[in-house]
């Protein structure tokens, strides 16, 4: 049997139905919302870094010359963190170091530059040293907040 882009999709669609009736409401949530955050200064700072992960490097190829990459807050947006919706508190990123940020599993250790030194909270995962790639204004009150939660985190975690 011969695969069209059109038999594919619709695999692909009915796959995400199947799955959408098993996954948590919660979690389905939290992805919808991830999409509705995109806004045109998003849009242009992934361009500015050509798509790629300001960690990596990486850039998902997704055809017809587009790729896919991911815009993170800093100081998350929403009741619990309430960042605000602005360039000086995004980063883009690819999906595994996004969930990472949003887990505040990283530290950004510098304030200027252009690489930024990142800490890891389990630094024997990284086997090298991993930097963040910078070349927008952060807000240093937006890193002062990643180091604050990160610290909350690495706390409770050697406290157990
Ligand atoms: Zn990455």
């Amino acid at each position: 049997m011969r695969l069209t882009a059109e038999f594919l999709a619709d695999m692909v669609s009915a796959a995400a139905e199947r799955a959408e009736g098993k996954i948590p409401a919660k979690y389905r949530m939290v992805r919808r919302k991830e999409f509705d955050r995109d806004y045109p200064q998003i849009e242009e700072l992934k361009r500015r870094y050509q798509y790629k992960c300001q960690v990596c490097q990486h850039r998902i190829e997704v055809g017809g010359g587009r790729y896919y990459c991911e815009g993170h807050h800093l100081r998350p947006l929403g009741r619990e963190h309430r960042g605000p919706p602005e360039a000086s508190n995004v980063v883009i990123l690819c999906p595994n170091h996004h969930a990472e940020f949003d887990l505040f599993l990283f530290a950004i250790l510098d304030y200027k530059g252009r690489k930024r030194k990142l800490e890891h909270m389990l630094r024997s995962l990284e086997a090298t040293e991993t930097h963040l790639l910078v070349r927008h204004r952060i807000a240093p009150e937006h890193v002062d907040y990643v180091t604050e939660q990160f610290l909350t985190r690495l706390d409770l975690l050697t406290r157990s």
